[in-house]
């Protein structure tokens, strides 16, 4: 049985204890993304409110520990040897309220497709294209993940978010700096709520766009499967994946480990992969477009160790 922080190895595991806020010890984090791979976090911590979150912070500042933030575990890749210090588990900052005129509140640990069919059920617009996208709401902001014509910057109302060192602020949409694949976000300023603005419609309508929207994804992704998502960012005018695809990549394996067949730009680990193989077969890949395509790939999923 996993242990909730009794006999904690340090200050912070007590502390934590004491104020019962749910914490583990070397927590294996390949359940926890979506790639199934990763070592464990020295502790893994749930908080369930902002206060908690802000205590967590406070406590890892005063003791000098690192902190990292773990959505859905769909954009990172987690070191065979696993990651010291804090790493803070969104998943239970998991409530969602419907608010008038369109507005909605949701935790930043909300599944992202869970938000996306629960406001088109409601017939509110501007999710329902990247109701693919297996991150949590925070990820999702954090890395200003967008698909097709989604993107959720223009419908960010407002953010509850924690400063390591400034505390809990608020900060509303259009003070927010939203790039590709990036944001204000991080490990420095955690997102702990959000306010979405979105457009009232018919349900049946957007629930249409909605299922499109998917039927396409699984006509041109690998679905189903254990992966991080694409690997590469998209360099400036051109496809990391169509580069990928044009050197003949799709199906290139390295142990179990595989570039996609459907999409080149995936990375899918077939049963025992680790870590290490991933990066391996990242860096064949982005020497092989280097040399051959004179293009430097940048990737898009973090990596941690
Ligand atoms: C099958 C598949 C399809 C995908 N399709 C798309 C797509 O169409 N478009 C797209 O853009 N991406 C896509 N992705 C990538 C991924 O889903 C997105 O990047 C998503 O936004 C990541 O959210 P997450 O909660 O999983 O973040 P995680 O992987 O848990 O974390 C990603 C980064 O965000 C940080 N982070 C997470 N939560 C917070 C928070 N609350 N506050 C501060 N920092 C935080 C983490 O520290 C980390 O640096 C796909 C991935 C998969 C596996």
């Amino acid at each position: 049985m996993r242990r909730l922080c009794v006999g904690g190895p340090n200050r912070i595991a007590r502390e934590l204890e004491a104020r019962e806020i749910p914490c583990f010890h070397e927590e294996k984090l390949a359940r926890y993304t979506t790639i199934r791979i990763g070592g464990p976090a020295e502790l893994l911590v749930r908080p369930r409110t902002v206060e908690e979150l802000s205590a967590v912070l406070d406590l890892a500042r005063a003791e000098d520990v690192p902190v990292r933030v773990l959505g859905a575990g769909s954009n990172v890749l987690v070191s065979d040897a696993g990651v010291r210090g804090i790493v803070l588990h969104t998943r239970a900052l998991d409530e969602i309220r419907f608010e008038e005129g369109g507005l909605v509140q949701a935790g930043a640990g909300v599944h992202f497709p869970t938000l996306v069919r629960k406001a088109t059920a409601k017939g509110l617009r501007g999710l329902e294209a990247g109701v693919g996208i297996p991150g949590s709401l925070g990820g999702v902001l954090t890395m200003n993940a967008g698909a097709y014509q989604f993107s959720i910057g223009p419908l960010v109302h407002e953010v509850v978010a924690v400063s390591l060192s400034r505390g809990p602020l608020t900060l509303a949409g259009d003070a927010i700096d939203f790039r590709y694949r990036a944001s204000s976000f991080g490990r420095d300023l955690i997102v702990a709520h959000v306010r979405l603005v979105l457009a009232e419609d018919e349900p049946r309508a957007v629930r249409a766009d909605m299922d499109k929207h998917m039927r396409f994804r699984k006509e041109t992704q690998p679905v189903g499967v254990k992966s991080s998502g694409c690997i590469f960012k998209n360099p400036e005018g051109a496809s990391a994946g169509k580069l990928l695809d044009e050197l003949g990549l799709k199906g290139f394996r390295l142990g179990e480990a595989r570039i996609s067949e459907v999409h080149a730009n995936f990375i899918v680990h077939d049963g025992a992969a680790r870590a290490s193989e991933i990066l391996d077969l990242i860096d064949i890949v982005r020497t092989r477009v280097r040399k051959e395509l004179s293009v430097e790939l940048e990737t898009e999923i973090m990596t941690w160790n």
